[in-house]
């Protein structure tokens, strides 16, 4: 097999040693002659790796006990939906970072159910854009949440602060970052993410929910969405997508193996620098996110001549440097780094970056 590293931003890479793991159960888990895929999600043997999966998470983020994790369905868009659902009332604001695509798409979203009101968006200076960080004198106080997306996958957006939001609990997007580095969850009310970038295969959406702000869900709230019913039935209530679910369950491990998330912060840091230098010290390439607001996950460049992004993909192709397209609405490439991403595969993507300016230049 042909050895290539993947950019794609979602669905995305995993980690090779869990492929091989999985690959290598397949067909016969646990000596039983089914694969995972094929059992009862309340047999004894899904439960346990099930609820083991669970407790790796909770040990990677040290999540208190104070906060349930849920393994649910319909994405990260099903919680542009659910959030609203199970926080608000359709009187009831809610506040809205917008700091890309992606938290745009909840404003729409959550307007559907609430008063969705955007406090902050981006702003362009000098050609870079940047989050202006929104202030607490601004935040009104009687709203139901404050939803952001600290990393904006299609914009290569990210900010490491919090919201300072009083008593209105902050609601966090991490569907491509999470895991991709030490959080305070204590800090947040809910977390959720979609698993297709930092997490698994798709069709799994993890949430994250502090105990207080379950069991309020308005009546009308599809039962697979209700946090507080699936919590009750450990999610699952209906079934869950056992795959997604085993499959992250393998990740989880693989990443304690790693160090954790601390150890994976220092080494998505390492590649995001690799490449993030290699961009500015060429005048062939360039990045219009302002340094402060860079995603080390996500990262979205421009060829100085947008007619030869043509070329550059299929020679990147051809190198074995697979989904480097940019999103259809920014354009130019975008490189996805997640977790599973080996520093030989950023390092691999510098050198090409480097010949092919040599050659094109
Ligand atoms: C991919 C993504 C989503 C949407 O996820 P789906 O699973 O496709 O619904 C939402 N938010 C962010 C930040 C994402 O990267």
């Amino acid at each position: 097999m042909k050895q290539v590293f993947n950019f794609s931003a979602g669905p995305a890479m995993l980690p090779a040693a869990v492929m091989a793991k999985a690959q290598q159960e397949f067909i016969n888990w646990r000596d039983s002659g089914c694969s995972v895929m094929e059992v009862s999600h309340r047999g004894a043997d899904f439960i346990e790796i099930a609820a083991q999966a669970e407790q790796d998470l909770r040990d990677l983020l040290k999540v208190p006990d104070n906060y349930k994790v849920l393994f649910l369905q319909g994405g990260g868009r099903g919680q542009f939906a659910a959030v609203p659902l199970n926080l608000s009332t359709s009187d009831d604001t809610s506040l809205h970072l917008v700091s890309g695509s992606w938290s745009s798409g909840a404003v729409d979203e959550a307007n559907k159910y609430n008063n969705a009101k955007i406090i902050g968006q981006v702003v362009e200076h000098n050609g870079f854009q940047t989050v202006p960080k929104p202030a607490l004198s601004d935040i009104d106080q009687s709203a139901a949440y404050l939803h952001f997306c600290p990393n904006e996958t299609v914009d290569g957006i990210a900010f490491d602060w919090l919201p300072e939001a009083g008593n209105v609990p902050l609601v966090a997007d991490m569907s491509s970052n999470i895991l991709s580095k030490p959080i305070d969850v204590s800090k947040y009310g809910v977390i959720y993410a979609g698993a297709q970038k930092n997490i698994g295969p798709s069709g799994l959406s993890l949430v994250i929910v502090r105990d207080d702000l379950i069991g309020k869900a308005r009546q009308s709230t599809p039962s697979i969405f209700d946090y507080a019913l699936m919590a009750s039935k450990d999610s699952m209530y209906n079934t869950p997508p056992t795959f997604s679910w085993y499959l992250a369950g393998l990740v989880f491990q693989w990443l304690k193996e790693q160090g954790g998330v601390e150890a994976m912060a220092s080494i998505n840091q390492h590649k995001a620098d690799l490449l993030y230098s290699a961009i500015d010290d060429s005048s062939f390439y360039r990045n219009n996110v302002h340094p402060d607001n860079r995603s080390i996950m996500n990262v979205p460049f421009h060829l100085a001549d947008p007619a030869l992004d043509k070329v550059f993909l299929e020679k990147s192709k051809e190198a074995g440097l697979m989904a480097l397209k940019g999103h259809r609405s920014v354009g130019g490439m975008r490189a996805s780094i997640y977790n599973a991403m080996p520093v030989e595969g950023v390092e691999a993507l510098v050198k090409f970056m480097r010949e092919f300016e040599e050659h094109y230049a």
